[in-house]
This record gives structure tokens, C-alpha cells and sequence, in this order.
């Protein structure tokens, strides 16, 4: 009996080798399953909610290339992905659906391997490892073409990105963000209302910043880590107050690479409209990547 158990686990353990190996990434809750055995410094789950945080850790799941890792790393801004139809009010905020295709294969052919800001962290401060050349593709409000786009062009290639979200009034339904957290996505927090956190007396601070967490680990069940500053808008007192709440970092709009050094001032690189391979190149060598 215990052979026979033995022999179906071997079998088990190689057919989700070879699912990671893969294009096909088959079904969307594998990792959960999975993180368990992942020696990258995550908390071993103590209750469901912890358990359940594991998946957000990312889509590419370590492997035997990957290495500890303290260096700077890019951090891609995106918002909405797809063609404007007809006039919208901030045109140079899309990106095409081909030419973000093409910036994800430009990265694929160039060594890059995608991961969350998560397992950038987890590098970073606690002994995990990161592939090579690690990428992080952070896409800021909840835009509906990140979900029917950016989604499967990155899961195709067992990928997933960062979702800067708005608790209220993105275009993504609850069920829809679920979907990307399953798939790896690291949910962040990106506010309530999305305000000039500059500009916001101590309380309404709080709110947008304690208040968002809970209402989006509340709604979502799960564990929300990171913070980006609406629109990049921060100074000193607006960064002390998201480490004050419990955040593990904060993206900027500040350009340049993320470095270790400054957890609530990681810089990104700005992604604009018709940007292409060429276009995503050149910026990733000017910031120094
Ligand atoms: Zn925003």
C-alpha cells in the first residue's frame, strides 16, 4: 500500500513539474496546494486567512536557478490596458493590448521572469530567493482590461502581477480580483477614495490608509501586504503613516529602480501609451536595470 502511495505522489509531484515547465498553466488554484513546501521565508499558515496569503505570493514559483537576492529591481507601472473607444479622459494612461503582448514577450525573451512585489520583500528582508532577472508588473486603480487582458497574457506564461487597488470604485468586480489573486496577483492597497494623501488631516489619513486594508482583506479574504500612493502623492508624514499601519512597503511614481533601502519609497518605472519592446528596453536600461 505504501509503494502504491509512494508511486501516485512521484506521479503527482511530476505532473505538476511538468505543468510549471509548461505554456499551459492549467487550473487557476494550484499554489495554494503548493506553498507550503516553499523554503522562501513565508509564514507557515496558522489559520486560514495566512494559508490563504501564501497564493498571493506570486505566479512564478521558485526553482532551483533562483537566488538570494538584496539588489534593485524594476518595478513596471501600468493602468488601463486595451484601446480607448472614442474620447477618455486621460488617453495617455492606456496601452494597447498588442503592444503590452509584445513588452511581455520582449521580457520573456530577455531573461526577465515576472514576480510580486511580495517575493521582491521576501528577498529582500527575509532570506527568499528570486529568479535571475526579476520584474515586477504593478498595475494601478482596477481597470477592467487588466483583468481581460494583462490576466491570461501573463498567466500564459505562469506569471502574475501587482494590482494597486482602489477599495472603492474600481472597474473589478470582487470576483474578478479574487480570480487574479488565485492566479498569483499580489493585491495591494491603493486607498478608498484614491485622495492627495498630502493634503488629508491625521483622521481622514488613517481611513485611507487602515480603512482601506481592512475593507479590501474584509471583502476579499485575504492578506493585503503593500500600499501605492494615489497618483505617487506623499511626503514624510504620509509615509510614516502607512508603515504606522502595518504595511510591509509603498510604490511611488518616483522614476528608477526599487532598491531594499527604501521600503516606502520604491521607485517605478512609468509605462506610457504606445509603448512597445523598444520603448520598454530603453527604459529599463536608463534606470539602470
Ligand atoms: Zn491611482
Amino acid at each position: 500500500m505504501l509503494g502504491c502511495f509512494a508511486g501516485a505522489l512521484l506521479a503527482a509531484v511530476l505532473a505538476l513539474l511538468f505543468l510549471r515547465g509548461g505554456d499551459d498553466s492549467g487550473d487557476s488554484t494550484p499554489a495554494t496546494a503548493n506553498s507550503g513546501s516553499q523554503a522562501s521565508g513565508q509564514p507557515s499558515g496558522q489559520d486560514e486567512q495566512a494559508a490563504a496569503g501564501d497564493s498571493a505570493r506570486g505566479g512564478a514559483q521558485p526553482d532551483d536557478s533562483w537566488q538570494p537576492h538584496t539588489g534593485p529591481v524594476p518595478i513596471l507601472m501600468y493602468h488601463v490596458i486595451g484601446d480607448p473607444e472614442g474620447d477618455v479622459p486621460y488617453p495617455d494612461l492606456w496601452l494597447g493590448e498588442d503592444d503590452f503582448q509584445a513588452q511581455v514577450d520582449w521580457l520573456q525573451d530577455n531573461g526577465y521572469t515576472a514576480v510580486t512585489l511580495i517575493q521582491v520583500q521576501d528577498a529582500w528582508y527575509d532570506g527568499g530567493t528570486l529568479p535571475e532577472k526579476p520584474v515586477v508588473l504593478s498595475f494601478d486603480d482596477g481597470y477592467l482590461g487588466q483583468y481581460l487582458f494583462a490576466l491570461p497574457i501573463l498567466e500564459e506564461k505562469g506569471w502574475a502581477g501587482q494590482l494597486n487597488l482602489k477599495a472603492e470604485g474600481s472597474d473589478l468586480s470582487g470576483k474578478q480580483v479574487k480570480k487574479m489573486y488565485r492566479a498569483g496577483w499580489e493585491i495591494a492597497s491603493h486607498t478608498i477614495t484614491h485622495p492627495d494623501l498630502t493634503t488629508l488631516d491625521p483622521a481622514s489619513l488613517e481611513t485611507e490608509l487602515v480603512g482601506s486594508k481592512d475593507q479590501l482583506e474584509n471583502e476579499l479574504g485575504i492578506e493585503i501586504i503593500n500600499f501605492c500612493y494615489p497618483a505617487g502623492q506623499y511626503n514624510q508624514e504620509v509615509a510614516d503613516a502607512v508603515e504606522a499601519a502595518g504595511y510591509r512597503g509603498a510604490t511611488t511614481v518616483n522614476p528608477g529602480l526599487a532598491e531594499k533601502s527604501m521600503p516606502f519609497e520604491l521607485n517605478r518605472i512609468r509605462i506610457d501609451r504606445d509603448d512597445g519592446a523598444d520603448a520598454l528596453a530603453n527604459k529599463l536600461s536608463s534606470a539602470g536595470a
